[in-house]
């Protein structure tokens, strides 16, 4: 997985951004692609939802902020190798 971070090519707004999986010449960031109406037939969204509550968790459980924290990490560690 790679997360850039750089111009979203959708809105526009300087975000971490990820590469389109239906427009592999775009960049989408986390909000567009959410939002984004062809989710329903995108085979693999660039940002799924488990991504969405994890960047989030302003209102999350203690027991999910673990969790959170964990991925974080894995997320993190496979970022930098
Ligand atoms: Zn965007």
């Amino acid at each position: 997985m790679t997360i850039y971070w750089e111009r979203c090519d959708f809105c526009g707004r300087y975000e971490p951004v990820k590469q389109c999986t239906l427009y592999p010449d775009l960049m989408v960031c986390i909000h567009c692609c959410l939002s984004c109406p062809k989710r329903k037939i995108c085979p693999k969204p660039a940002w799924s939802i488990e991504f969405k509550t994890k960047t989030m968790g302003k209102t999350g459980k203690t027991t999910k902020e673990a969790d959170k924290t964990k991925v974080f990490q894995e997320l993190l560690s496979k970022l930098s190798s």
